[in-house]
């Protein structure tokens, strides 16, 4: 009897196909689309030029079709208020971010030493003084 294992997808036991190796995945169609997103995600992490190649051949697919994404979106009216809600939830991520991100002093306050730009830091007695910031308003 054949070894039968279970599929990675879709978790059926199958028998894998004795000409390919490490074989994960029923020769179902979603299976397969499922194994090649996988690959193809990891590809598009680890490899830049595969990464860039991917990103022209879609931009070039777009100028080929302008009017396609309008003609979706007017089509498909629930996948543009989903993703309206989904870009409205970004926005609010990304103003809670600003509201608790305050601007930060490039010099912060404490005691510091000037020395002259010019001289020779080995031979040289730095003066300590302190520094107070004043802001400009
Ligand atoms: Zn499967």
């Amino acid at each position: 009897m054949r070894e039968r294992i279970r599929c990675a997808h879709c978790s059926y036991l199958f028998s894998p196909n004795p000409r390919v190796k490490h074989q994960r995945y029923c020769s179902k169609t979603e299976c397969q689309r499922a194994r090649k997103r996988l690959w193809q995600k990891e590809k598009l992490a680890r490899d830049p030029d595969y990464k860039l190649d991917h990103h022209d051949s879609n931009a070039q697919w777009r100028s080929l079709h302008p009017e396609y994404w309008k003609l979706y979106r007017l089509t498909h009216p629930d996948y543009t208020s989903r993703n309206r809600e989904l870009q409205r939830g970004r926005d609010r991520v990304r103003l809670a971010k600003m509201d608790v991100l305050e601007p930060q002093p490039i010099v912060l306050k404490g005691a510091y030493y000037l020395m002259p730009e010019t001289a020779d830091l080995a031979k040289m007695d730095a003066s300590a003084l302190k520094v107070h910031l004043i802001p400009i308003t």
